[in-house]
């Protein structure tokens, strides 16, 4: 996609921002956070991933000049028919809040006994606002909601989400741990791999 020097992430989210550049480190892009450039957050009307993520990347990129990278992301509850879904940030309704967030999706399964749920998480890159060609990646990672929070890192439902083969959840796994095999760091490992291919 040519030479890639500069990038904007479109995200206000301290946690995800944390994540991405943690994972980005090893290509040499200077990376910088759309708070830098006072870029107001973009609306997310739509009803897929993909299409929040192609419209904060393009309004991203159209504020500040540059190429911009997005991510959607969410937590998807089979019991709940897949919700809280694409509405994940804000499912408690406004202000968001992470607490209040896990106390409605630990309401919505009482008495559940099905507890599988996925994060997924899809990336979008566009060289600039109207690029005809942005870069598409995503991951998927699964795991089961408990009720009982566990752990203190990563950020929004990681305290209830277990992952069965660690006994752990994922706010007890290390920074360097979640981004190896969480939906984000699936999706920016094909995403770095695609830029170092140029
Ligand atoms: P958005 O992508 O900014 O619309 O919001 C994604 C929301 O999904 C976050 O605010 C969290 O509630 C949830 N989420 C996405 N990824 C993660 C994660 O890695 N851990 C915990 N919660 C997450």
């Amino acid at each position: 996609m040519g030479e890639l020097t500069k990038l904007v992430i479109a995200s206000n989210n301290p946690g995800k921002l944390r994540e991405i550049d943690e994972l980005l480190a090893p290509l040499a892009i200077d990376v910088v956070s759309q708070s830098d450039y006072s870029i107001s957050e973009a609306e997310e009307p739509h009803v897929t991933f993909v299409e929040n993520a192609l419209t904060k990347a393009r309004h991203a990129s159209r504020c500040s000049g540059l190429p911009a990278l997005a991510d959607d992301s969410g937590i998807c509850v089979m019991a709940l028919g897949g919700a809280p879904g694409v509405n994940s940030a804000r499912y408690a309704g406004e202000p968001r809040s992470d607490a209040s967030n896990n106390r409605k999706l630990v309401e919505a399964l009482q008495g559940r006994t099905n507890r599988r749920a996925y994060y997924y998480c899809v990336i979008v890159l566009v060289r600039h606002a109207d690029d005809p060609q942005p870069i598409i990646v995503d991951g998927s990672w699964y795991g089961e909601i408990v009720d009982e929070p566990r752990g203190t890192g990563g950020f929004g439902y990681d305290p209830h989400f277990l992952l069965s083969e660690w006994n752990k959840t994922s706010a007890e796994l290390t920074a360097e741990q979640k981004n190896r095999i969480s939906h984000r760091g699936q999706a920016l490992a094909k995403l770095v791999d695609i830029l170092r291919k140029g």
